[in-house]
């Protein structure tokens, strides 16, 4: 593999659901990237027609000049005339919208968790699970689509996926036992009232946010073979809490292993673990993509939520597991990391394997 050469100019891309939290952050990470410029934006019929300044309530920085003046259109595909279109959706509408724009021969790559677990659709995590891609000729047979949907995991998912990746390679995870302390802005804008979070963990969130944690990453880490995938064989019990923090999930995790490993085994193969996609040289991928920490009260989101441009996931607390074999915590960003990083990099390889025209 050798690095990827720039597109001879920017890509026009898309953004549905531009106006939402996670919608926001695509504007933010697309607004000096290299080889992408946003070109549409698009949001519900309460958003439509208003220049994107006075549509979005925008909730972090400087709004990006350029798509400030931008006129929020309706998410249809006559409107939105870009042919690749990243999806931060609310999943009420992601289901059909999506699908109208993969008909329409648009490439839409997905936040909402409509598609994620089809057969036909990758689960795309670019260090883990780059050859999932081998799925879209599939896809396109089957729902006689000019275009395709790609997806990337739930956020939570993403920050327990990287971190089991390099474990399960090496030793093979057959286990996991693991409680999420979940930012707020995880649940979007204007999310949970304030006065039932404040000095509170409420420990329930809705929409399958257990039952995504369990089934996703066996997706994720499984084996694409002769045109399907075979999820991992691996259990998952997870447990959900929604905190007062405002980004970055935190996930403490309990792991049985095929192959038994020491503490300081299991740091090195995440130390030493790069992902399958580390020669491309794609502008989003973080040098590491799980930094381990050894400060004995680390990861922290206030603290390491940023690491590597809020694209790596940290891990630290490595010890051993009185019942099963290993413990550890592990931090991402939910907006970057978790979604709209996530699918900007989805894009970068799409690129770069040339699935994408210029
Ligand atoms: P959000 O802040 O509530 O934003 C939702 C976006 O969807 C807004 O732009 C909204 O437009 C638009 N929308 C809602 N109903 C619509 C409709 N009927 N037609 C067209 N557009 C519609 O939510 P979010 O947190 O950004 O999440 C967006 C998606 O990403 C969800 O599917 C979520 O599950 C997923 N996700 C979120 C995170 C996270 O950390 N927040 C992480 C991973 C995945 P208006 O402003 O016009 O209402």
């Amino acid at each position: 593999m050798t690095a990827t050469s720039a597109p001879s100019r920017r890509i026009p891309v898309g953004v549905l659901g531009a106006t939402g939290a996670v919608g926001q952050t695509f504007i933010r990470l697309l607004a000096d990237h290299p080889w992408f410029e946003v070109a549409a934006v698009a949001a519900s019929e309460r958003s439509a027609g208003k220049r994107y300044r006075d549509a979005a309530h925008w909730l972090s920085g400087e709004m990006p000049a350029r798509v400030a003046d931008l006129m929020v259109t309706a998410c249809d595909p006559a409107s939105v005339d870009t042919q690749i279109v990243f999806s931060a959706l609310d999943s009420d509408a992601a289901q059909e919208v999506e699908a109208a724009f993969a008909r329409a021969g648009k490439l839409v790559l997905s936040n909402a968790r409509n598609y994620r677990m089809d057969a036909d659709v990758p689960l795309l995590i670019p260090e883990v699970n780059p050859d999932h891609l081998g799925l879209l000729p599939i896809q396109r047979a089957a729902r006689k689509w000019s275009g395709a949907i790609v997806t990337n995991s739930n956020c939570s998912t993403m920050v327990i996926a990287l971190a089991l990746a390099p474990l399960h390679e090496a030793f093979g995870v057959e286990q996991l036992f693991v409680t999420t302390l979940q930012a707020l802005s995880g649940a979007g804008y204007p999310g949970v009232p304030s006065l039932d979070i404040l000095g509170n963990i409420i420990p329930f969130i809705g929409g399958g946010e257990e039952e995504k944690i369990e089934s996703e990453p066996l997706k994720i880490l499984g084996v694409f073979e002769h045109g399907a995938v075979t999820p991992a064989r691996m259990r998952v019990s997870a447990q959900v809490n929604r905190v007062a923090v405002e980004h970055g999930h935190t996930a403490c995790m309990s792991v049985k292993l095929a192959t038994a490993a020491t503490p300081d085994a299991a740091m090195q193969a995440l130390r030493s673990w790069k992902g399958a996609i580390a020669a491309l040289g794609l502008p989003s991928a973080p040098a590491e993509p799980v930094m381990v920490t050894m400060e004995r009260d680390r990861p922290q989101p206030r603290r390491d939520v940023n690491a590597g441009g809020g694209m790596s996931v940290v891990v630290g607390r490595v010890r051993t597991d009185p019942i099963l074999d290993l413990r550890l915590v592990a931090m991402g960003h939910n907006t970057i990391r978790g979604a709209a990083g996530a699918s900007i990099l989805n894009a970068e390889l799409m690129f770069a394997r040339g699935l994408i025209a210029v």
